[in-house]
């Protein structure tokens, strides 16, 4: 479990502890990393007794040692002790770090053949083909956990491969959806945190209202399911019971629905190609009632129209994206920055490099390190970005 303390962590380990409880999954945990969350990580780890228990800040290991003082658990810290972690024999490994931080122990994973549970929405944006390629070649898959990814996955799972128009990637449209956008000029980080329907992680929250969360989730689609960018829509869908559908030639358009509960595309990951038994909430359509949708508007939510331009410079300009997005959302909610000049951030960020002719993905086998190196440059753009933006102001 990487991320085991976040959102998708806890709401993982709740899942499990269903399961196994009524006896549908038996289940070891090998180990469980998180970054900072100390007290959470050693408590998880005394209920759910793993092998190893890593903390990502270094300066946290004697407080976790005391934690876990008297348990057979062993504790360790840093990033590549959670790469290490990573790379433990596993069957099924929940990639639930946030941001870019999870590329390396995702990829440390996709190598051990291990069912890759891909929640880490980061590593398919900056290094989508050489995930899925390594995952491959090392006789393992990678199951989407994104909401979205999963309900398109399990479509695509039902029926034949060809005849396919395109993607719907439904959006709840986020707290914002209806505001004009003089309003959302002055929008502060904590209006712009509390998700209309989801709870999430900070980070995501704030992509879901400026809608970079779909961006992102366009890129990702486009990678996992091997889809250019004109055949990806995004459509708002405030109820968020559809979380996503295919289009076939044929005219049918096949959807997966249910309760905004991310434990069901977890279950989903988790068990494929079975299905867990747990207590899960379900639909009820009839108390619902209706279910409603519309167009994104591209004036008040640029950042689909970025994602298409990148996905269109290719691999080197999502990893840019996405890092350029990172540093914007911190600089949004140190309060360096508009709510607004977060996709303009990354819109003039992208040209600077493309200009530059900064943005060259790199052969397999230095993914990473291009990668990364592309995320560097494209935060020092970013925050050359920020200093212009912040004299306009
Ligand atoms: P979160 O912030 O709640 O949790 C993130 C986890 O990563 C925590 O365990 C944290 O300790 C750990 N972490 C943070 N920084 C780290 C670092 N530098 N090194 C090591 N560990 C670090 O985030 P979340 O909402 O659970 O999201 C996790 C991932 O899942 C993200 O990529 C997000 O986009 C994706 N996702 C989340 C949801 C959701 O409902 N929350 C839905 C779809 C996709
Ligand atoms: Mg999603």
């Amino acid at each position: 479990m990487l991320g085991a303390t976040g959102s998708v962590g806890v709401s993982t380990l709740d899942l499990l502890d269903h399961a196994t409880r009524d006896g549908s999954a038996e289940v070891e945990v090998v180990a469980l990393t998180a970054g900072r969350n100390v007290a959470r990580l050693a408590d998880q780890a005394l209920k759910w007794k793993p092998q190893l228990a890593v903390i990502g800040d270094e300066s946290l290991l004697p407080e976790l040692r005391t934690r876990l003082n008297g348990s057979n658990i062993q504790a360790a810290a840093g990033p590549a002790a959670i790469t290490e972690a990573a790379a433990m024999n596993a069957d099924w490994v929940m990639a639930a770090i946030v941001g870019v931080a999870g590329l390396a122990p995702t990829l440390a994973a996709a190598r051990t053949g291990a069912v890759i549970a891909l929640a880490n929405k980061e590593s398919l944006v900056c290094v989508g083909p050489v995930l899925l390629a390594r995952a491959q070649a090392a006789g393992g898959r990678v199951i989407p956990v994104d909401s979205e990814h999963s309900a398109i996955f399990q479509v695509l799972q039902q029926g034949p491969a060809g005849g396919r128009a395109k993607l719907i990637l439904t959006a709840s449209g986020g707290p914002f959806r209806e505001w004009p956008i003089e309003a959302m000029a002055d929008v502060t980080p904590e209006q712009a945190a509390a998700h209309p329907v989801w709870s999430m992680g900070v980070k995501i929250s704030i992509d879901s209202a400026t809608m970079m969360n779909k961006a992102l989730e366009m890129i990702e689609a486009a990678y996992l399911f091997s889809t250019p960018a004109e055949r990806i829509e995004v459509l708002i869908h405030p109820q968020s019971i559809i979380h996503s559908m295919v289009e076939y030639e044929d005219g049918s358009t096949l959807a997966q629905l249910g309760v905004p509960d991310m434990r069901t595309p977890i279950a989903c990951a988790y068990a494929w190609p079975d299905r867990l038994t747990w207590p899960a909430p379900k639909l009820d359509l009839v108390s619902i009632g209706k279910l409603t949708f519309e167009a994104p508007d591209p004036a008040r939510f640029p950042a689909l129209d970025v994602a298409r331009s990148a996905l269109a410079l290719g691999d080197g300009a999502t990893t840019a994206f996405n890092a350029s997005n990172e540093a914007a959302v911190a600089a949004f909610l140190d309060r360096r920055i508009g709510f607004l000049d977060i996709a303009a951030a990354v819109a003039e960020t992208l040209e600077r490099m493309d200009r530059a002719g900064e943005l060259i993905a790199g052969a397999d086998s230095d993914a990473v390190e291009t990668a990364m190196m592309i995320d560097q440059s494209a935060r020092r753009v970013t925050a050359d970005v920020f200093s212009s933006v912040g004299q306009s102001h």
